[in-house]
């Protein structure tokens, strides 16, 4: 049956255009697109059969594209699954995620991977693309069997959470991975120096007496990957690049022609390692229109839900990283969606397993930024649809006739409170519970299905 989502500001990441107009949609794509304001006595609207959706007031953008998500099937159930992590992903107006190897077992054999595409058509909210392990059980000795895991659908490799820890098995990752065409994601971090983390070495951790996690570690890995990738002539994406310096060895090493891309985490543009001290300013509230400001409300210090892999940073390197993808240098957005049980979260902070749930709260903490004026609308849809289209070796994801429809409407005015029991994720451990957001996708829809409806 046609669904007809009218008049609402179709948001175009290829022309970079934003009009008013209407969307048909019929058997999974986009069947036609009328331009300007739809007459309420227009033909197709009232067709027997056609669901009308009006988007008056909210944007028409193609549905959220996130290559860095953990979805710990199979394995660790408890924190989430292929259903509820699609299904989450689907509330934060996404349609594609991919989702990283760590899982129990790894994704190092062709019956995971297999696993994993079989569950996510189960369940229907989401394109789940499985990158695959780089090394057998993210163990760091001996490589996966990576043609046979590409031939099954992995789309790239990572030992994700973990570096490949030996630079020559790192070396023959890169051969391989150039051979297949696919990228390596790297997780960047030097383990030497990264030892026993509690959070970002800086200010904040020397008050609080927890030891630290230095920009070095990052800096260090990511110079040691992109080297290799230089050597090799092979293809490293960074993913949640954290630090001042490891967004300027991107950008020098993109200006000398490396194939390295890199990525920018929400939380890595929105919260710094103040918030491991606690915000205790409770008139900031009254004072901070919701949308405009995530610092407006008391909590708690040590709130261990702060506590990710990298760390939240200084204010400098929140900035450095949000110019990053303003400039290029970070070519898209990725959450690295990493849900965690309450066990995980409720024990002395340095302990605390690292990691945000970040899909659902993605586009209102980006939206921030939008209100804030430090990124134009335009610009954060490209690097949230096209940018990581590109980069996963896909056209266009703009809204034209025989498009897939993979659609999200965003209602940007939308004030709403991130509340545990009203996640669809399992995991609860983000630092926003409580937090009043501005923005929401109001319906996704992916292939042709509504997956989410607010
Ligand atoms: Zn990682």
């Amino acid at each position: 049956m046609p669904t007809l989502i009218t008049n609402g500001t179709i948001i175009d990441p290829d022309t970079q255009q934003m009009s008013v107009g209407s969307i048909l949609v019929d058997n999974g794509v986009v069947t036609a697109r009328f331009e300007g304001l739809l007459p309420a006595d227009a033909t197709v609207r009232t067709a027997p059969g056609t669901t009308v959706i009006d988007a008056t007031h909210k944007l028409i953008s193609p549905g959220f594209i996130d290559p860095h998500v953990h979805l710990r099937e199979p394995g660790e159930e408890h924190k989430e699954t292929i259903a509820t992590g699609t299904r989450a992903a689907a509330a934060g107006g996404y349609t594609v995620v991919a989702c990283m190897p760590n899982t129990r077992p790894a994704i190092d054999s062709v019956a995971v991977v297999q696993h994993i595409r079989t569950a996510a058509r189960r369940a229907g909210f989401a394109e789940v693309l499985p990158i695959a392990a780089a090394t057998i059980g993210r163990a760091g000795k001996e490589l996966s069997p990576m043609r046979e895991l590409v031939d099954a659908g992995a789309i790239g490799f990572s030992d994700d959470g973990v570096p490949v820890g030996d630079p020559a098995v790192m070396r023959n990752v890169f051969e391989y991975v150039k051979m297949l065409d696919v990228p390596y994601f790297g997780h960047c971090e030097d383990m030497v120096l990264s030892k026993g983390w509690g959070m970002h070495e800086g200010a904040v951790s020397n008050r609080l007496g927890l030891p630290g996690y230095p920009s070095a570690a990052e800096e260090v890995g990511i110079a040691r990957d992109i080297a290799l990738a230089e050597l090799t002539n092979s293809r490293l994406h960074v993913c949640h690049v954290s630090t001042v310096g490891g967004v300027a060895l991107i950008r020098a090493a993109k200006a000398r022609g490396v194939n390295v891309t890199g990525e920018a985490s929400p939380h890595h543009m929105t919260l710094s390692d103040r918030w491991v001290l606690g915000w205790l300013d409770e008139q900031a509230e009254a004072r901070n229109e919701p949308g405009m400001s995530l610092n407006s409300t008391t909590r708690p210090p040590y709130d261990t839900n702060t506590r990710v892999s990298p760390p939240l940073r200084s204010e400098a390197d929140c900035e450095a990283v949000l110019q990053g993808l303003l400039d290029g240098t970070l070519d898209f957005v990725a959450t690295d969606h990493a849900p965690h049980g309450r066990v995980d979260k409720e024990v002395e902070y340095r302990l605390a397993m690292a990691g945000i749930t970040g899909i659902e709260t993605a586009l209102a903490s980006m939206l921030m930024l939008v209100n804030q004026g430090r990124i134009s609308l335009m610009d954060l849809i490209v690097r949230m649809t096209d940018a990581p289209a590109a980069f996963l070796g896909r056209g266009t994801t703009a809204l034209r006739t025989g498009a897939r429809a993979d659609i999200t409407v965003i209602d940007p005015q939308l004030v709403w409170t991130v509340e545990a029991s009203k996640l669809f994720s399992m995991g609860k451990n983000t630092p926003l519970l409580g937090q009043k957001m501005r923005g929401k996708a109001v319906l996704t829809m992916y292939k042709g299905n509504i997956t989410h409806q607010e």
